[in-house]
Formats: C-alpha cells, sequence, structure tokens
C-alpha cells in the first residue's frame, strides 16, 4: 500500500472507507492494541461522522457515545461554532511561537480557565493533552523543589489504580496494573498509596472507618518515608480508568490537610472530571471542598475536537519560587504547541458553548437521574456493583461475587456485552469488567433511558448464555 493516495477530502467525505481500513491494516499503529494483531483487518469499527452524542459508523448504523469517546466530547460532536472558530483562527494565525510571541486565544484561554479555577489558581500553562498536563505539572514540582533549595523532596505519592497518562513519568505514576507490564516504570521517587475504591475495601469497615484507614496509611508512609523526601501527592477526585471510584467522604479534604501541614504539593488530576463532568467546571472545589495546589485539565477543555491540555496552579505556590531568589531558574518545560492558537480557540468555543447552553446547570440536573437509572441495573445477577458520580457511572459485571472484583471471565463477559450492546446501538468502550458510561454533557433523560434499556438487555442476555 506504500503508493496510497488517499486525500483528505476524499476521506473526509467518506468515499472509500474500504480503503482507509486497509490503510489502517496496512500502517496504523493502534493504542491499547496486542501487536498479536499487528497486520490483521482492526477489529474496531471505522467512523463515519458524529453528531450530538450520535455516532455513525462505516455500516451506517447510529451508536450513543457511551463513553463521550474517551470522556471528552462534552458540547457532543459537530458543534458548527467549534468547526467555524478552527477554520477561523487558522486562517487568522494558524500557528505562533510560545518561546516568541503572545497569542491571543491563549492568553484569553488562560484568563477564562483562571477564572473558574478555585482559590487563587491564577496561572495556566498549556500543553498537548493529559499526559504531557500531568507530566508537566509533576515536572514543575521537580523545578519548584530544586529552586527552594529541597533537591531530595521530590518523591511522588500516587495511588493504585490511578490513571495519570501515557509519558514515562505519568504512566510511572499510574498504578493501573494493565498498563505496566512490558515498560520499564519502576522508580524510586514513586510511592504508591491503596486506591480509595469502596467496593473492594476490607471486609466489615464502614466508610468512615474506610476513610480512617486510608488517612492512617497517607499519614504512616509520610511518617516512614519522611515528609523532606516527598515532593508532591497527586490523586484523581474520582478513579477514571481505574473504575469510577468515588473516595470515601472526607477523604479530599483529610488529605489535603496533611499534604498542607507536610508542605507536599497537591496536584488534582481533573483531566477527566473537568470542564463539566461533574457538573462544575472543576470538581476540587465545587464538589469535594479543595482547593488543591495544581490542577491539571485536557479532553473536556475543547469537547476533544483538538488536542489540548495545561495545568493552573496558583499564585501562593508560584510567588515562593518568584523573584530575586529565581533569577536563575528558567522552567524549560515547554511544547511546540504550548498554547496552539488554533487549539485554544476551540478550547474558548467550547466554553462559550458550555456557558451559552447552561451545560453545567443541565448535568446537575440530569446526573441524579443518570445515576438513579443505571442503579436499577443492580437487580441483575451478572452486575456486582453500580457506582458513580454526576456525569461518570461504572456498571461492573461480577460473575461470582465469592470472587471479588474483576476475574479473567468477568473480563470476557463484559467484552461480549459489549459487543451486544454496540449491535444494539450503544458505545460501552468497557474497561476489564467495567461499563464505563460517561456520556456528553448534552445528553438527554430519553437518551439515558435508550442508553439503560440496551445495557439491561445486553447483560440479561450474555447472563443467561453463561448460565
Ligand atoms: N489523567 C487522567 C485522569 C486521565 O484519565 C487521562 C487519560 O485518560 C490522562 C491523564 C492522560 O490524558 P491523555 O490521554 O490526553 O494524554
Amino acid at each position: 500500500m506504500k503508493d496510497s493516495k488517499l486525500s483528505a477530502a476524499e476521506v473526509i467525505a467518506g468515499w472509500n472507507a474500504p480503503d482507509q481500513v486497509a490503510a489502517a491494516q496496512a500502517h496504523l499503529l493502534s493504542p491499547f492494541e496486542s501487536m498479536e494483531k499487528l497486520g490483521q483487518t482492526p477489529d474496531r469499527p471505522l467512523l463515519t461522522r458524529g453528531e450530538g452524542v450520535w455516532l455513525y459508523d462505516e455500516a451506517g448504523r447510529q451508536l450513543l457515545d457511551g463513553p463521550a469517546g474517551m470522556w471528552c466530547t462534552q458540547v457532543g460532536y459537530a458543534r458548527p461554532e467549534i468547526a467555524e472558530a478552527i477554520a477561523a483562527q487558522a486562517m487568522t494565525i494558524s500557528y505562533s511561537s510560545p518561546w516568541y510571541f503572545l497569542n491571543g486565544p491563549s492568553a484569553a484561554l488562560a484568563a477564562r480557565i483562571a477564572a473558574v479555577t478555585p482559590g487563587d489558581l491564577n496561572h495556566v500553562f498549556f500543553t498537548t493533552g493529559g499526559s504531557s498536563a500531568v507530566d508537566s505539572a509533576l515536572r514543575f514540582m521537580q523545578f519548584y523543589n530544586n529552586v527552594l533549595g529541597r533537591a531530595g523532596k521530590k518523591t511522588i505519592l500516587a495511588r493504585i489504580d490511578g490513571y495519570h497518562g501515557s509519558s514515562h513519568l505519568t504512566a510511572a505514576v499510574s498504578g493501573r496494573a494493565g498498563n505496566r507490564p512490558n515498560f520499564d516504570l519502576e522508580m524510586e521517587t514513586i510511592s504508591f498509596l491503596s486506591a480509595p475504591n469502596m467496593f473492594t475495601r476490607p471486609e466489615g469497615m464502614d466508610e468512615a472507618a474506610f476513610c480512617d484507614h486510608l488517612i492512617a496509611e497517607l499519614e504512616e508512609r509520610i511518617e516512614t518515608l519522611g515528609a523532606d523526601s516527598i515532593g508532591c501527592f497527586i490523586a484523581e477526585p474520582v478513579l477514571a480508568s481505574g473504575g469510577i471510584l468515588v473516595p470515601p467522604q472526607g477523604y479530599h479534604q483529610r488529605t489535603l490537610e496533611i499534604c498542607r501541614r507536610h508542605d507536599i504539593l497537591y496536584i488534582s488530576d481533573e483531566v477527566v472530571t473537568g470542564f463539566g463532568r461533574l457538573g462544575h467546571w472543576f470538581a476540587s472545589e465545587e464538589v469535594y471542598g479543595i482547593t488543591p495546589d495544581i490542577i491539571t485539565f485536557a479532553k473536556g477543555v475543547t469537547s476533544g475536537y483538538v488536542p489540548l491540555g495545561g495545568f493552573a496552579i496558583s499564585d501562593a505556590v508560584l510567588a515562593r519560587i518568584a523573584g530575586e531568589k529565581s533569577k536563575q531558574s528558567f522552567y524549560s518545560n515547554g511544547y511546540t504547541y504550548s498554547g496552539q492558537p488554533v487549539a485554544c480557540a476551540a478550547g474558548l468555543a467550547s466554553m462559550d458553548i458550555i456557558e451559552g447552553d447552561g451545560l453545567l446547570e443541565h448535568v446537575r440536573d440530569i446526573a441524579p437521574y443518570f445515576q438513579a437509572q443505571l442503579a436499577t441495573l443492580a437487580d441483575l445477577p451478572l452486575v456486582g456493583d453500580v457506582r458513580g458520580a454526576g456525569l461518570l457511572g461504572c456498571v461492573e459485571i461480577v460473575a461470582d461475587r465469592a470472587k471479588g472484583v474483576s476475574t479473567d471471565l468477568d473480563a470476557k463477559l463484559t467484552l461480549r456485552i459489549d459487543r451486544l450492546c454496540y449491535d444494539k446501538g450503544l458505545i460501552v468502550r468497557p474497561i476489564r469488567s467495567m461499563c464505563v458510561m460517561s456520556p456528553a454533557l448534552v445528553i438527554t433523560r430519553e437518551q439515558i433511558d435508550l442508553m439503560v434499556r440496551i445495557l439491561r438487555e445486553s447483560i440479561t442476555e450474555v447472563g443467561i448464555a453463561a448460565r
């Protein structure tokens, strides 16, 4: 296929779907894929179009997008306002070097984001996506402590089942076992704490006792390693890829309080929870009552139209390394695409829609219905747990409750459920034994009903066949 000449116009118009699949088979390395499948016909369907919460595949099937892409299509597909902003910015100034110039869209988007972050998180650093956002935040912690003359204060406290990205450092701080094999991710400066997983908490512990247990572990770890060696604690407010794990009540405030007491930076990874997923621009303060030192974001910032990420950081942290003492401290971490004007214009347009269409209010209004409808699935024998927050939900498939969660059989059954749902018009994209639903913020009650109906039918059918 070396002579492939698929043009942009033809591909966008979808005239040659079989050629596109053949091109993927011959040349595309897909992420999250086994090398065993290299060169084989991809088992991923080819998408041809999207609109609102709907996707359309090559066969013309209409699909409700349950996970909103990869939890990112906040305002839905095919919003002309974003497409027009992208086109207009590309024709005005398509690129501007962050090394040399300022550009309007990145300045304006930084200001818009600063206006909706908690407390004094008033400065925004732009990157190219979630991994580079978290990577940059972690590197900022290293830089910060070096400037403060605390070269030994670098250990990162992370959590089992956390997910923070696919760069070397962010993969290393990601505690999901499935992402680690065959990479060299062990680092002495990373220390993992337990996942705040209410579903698998030690038997006999109620929510409050479980929270105490997690807090005691954090205190002990700091005691053992020494606060002088710990640079930061990184946490998703709700662990997303790790299984939609909502920590026990009080966990966020107590972990923050401990970090403050020991001068440990608190990085809240809001790549998934930011930009409306929990009904607020950010979940840290509005939902969980904390003002972290750094908040990372990506995905929903542009509703997935173009790649963009970044972090917001507090004035208080910056003040400690600003001015005289920082004369020689050059923050030489940046990207060709830091503050890329087209991406930032898309971010501004997406924020305009979230505001203009009242989508935060809409999520706050519809999320209880979404959670309640998903919870009705708990009566199915194959469903081990249903949990979530805002427009993030998870239906966990557990064939044998006595075995605990996520056996290989559970994962296989979940794949079958996924296939059935697809045939019936719902995208699930399971994560092991979890059917994760995190639809676009524009979803309606009727669409939620359809989602839950298809899940119920599919889980029931797989359950009957597995008996
Ligand atoms: N942080 C969290 C919480 C995520 O869920 C993800 C991706 O799913 C990332 C970071 C990495 O983002 P990206 O895939 O845009 O690099």
